[in-house]
């Protein structure tokens, strides 16, 4: 078997971020896993698309097709229950009390990565891959890089041998992360990523110049936004 280092789980949700991440993880690593989540969330749609982007991921290159392995949904309904926000139920998306979005599933980003670290330990990966990212939702507590190295620490201890996460998303922008997938992938990439990926909270699929979605919930503006930026980058 492989160092446990050269062996990752992607935490993967069909969407931009964890697109890239995939891309990324397969660029580095001789052995990529990916785990998904249902946690009941409206944007169904987006678990719907992993598939087509990881078939599409791998048809670009022999070597990711060859280091990509097996694919894991996890059925985390009743956590979802609990944790209900607006990403669960029909309730609007705007700024909550607290101020974080309403989108906030409280300690989501902690779930998932213990979930995953159970995965890699049974799978032999030393090493997990999220897409969290402080830059675009500084509202979101357990995606800033504090949270996830306390996280890194407490999975190290809990499973008594090191257990990596790496976050190369966490400090760039949407733009950035559109160039980042060019970078690994050309152009041939981000076509996918734009295509097949989804984003959208309300789960709509309008066909949109940077992909599918409603085009006025946070996620696809903040994805508009990037795209726009990383087109305008393009062109100049
Ligand atoms: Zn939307």
């Amino acid at each position: 078997m492989t160092n446990r280092f050269e062996r990752a789980i992607v935490l993967f949700s069909g969407g931009q971020d964890s697109a890239t991440c995939l891309a990324w993880a397969l660029d580095r690593y001789a052995h990529v896993e990916t785990i998904g989540f249902d946690y009941g969330q409206v944007h169904a749609v987006e678990l719907q698309a992993r598939e087509a982007v990881r078939d599409g991921i791998t048809d670009l290159n022999a070597d990711w097709q060859r280091r990509l392995g097996d694919d894991h949904l996890v059925d985390l309904r009743g956590y979802g229950a609990l944790a209900d926000s607006a990403l669960t139920r029909d309730q609007e998306i705007a700024w909550g009390e607290r101020g974080s979005p309403t989108t906030f599933v409280p300690g989501r980003n902690l779930v998932f990565l213990s979930v995953a670290s159970a995965l890699a330990d049974r799978r032999g990966a030393g090493v997990l891959v999220t897409g969290v990212c402080e830059t675009d939702y500084s509202g979101y507590p357990d995606c800033r890089q504090q949270t996830i190295t306390a996280m890194q620490q407490a999975l190290s201890l809990g499973l008594d041998h090191e257990m990596r996460i790496e976050t190369p998303l966490m400090h760039i922008d949407k733009a950035e992360t559109w160039q980042l997938a060019a970078t690994l992938g050309g152009s041939a990439l981000v076509e996918i990523i734009r295509q097949k990926t989804r984003t959208c909270y309300r789960g709509d699929e309008t066909p949109q110049a940077w992909g599918h979605g409603c085009g006025t919930c946070p996620a696809c503006e903040l994805r508009a936004k990037g795209w726009q930026q990383f087109a305008k980058q393009a062109a100049s």
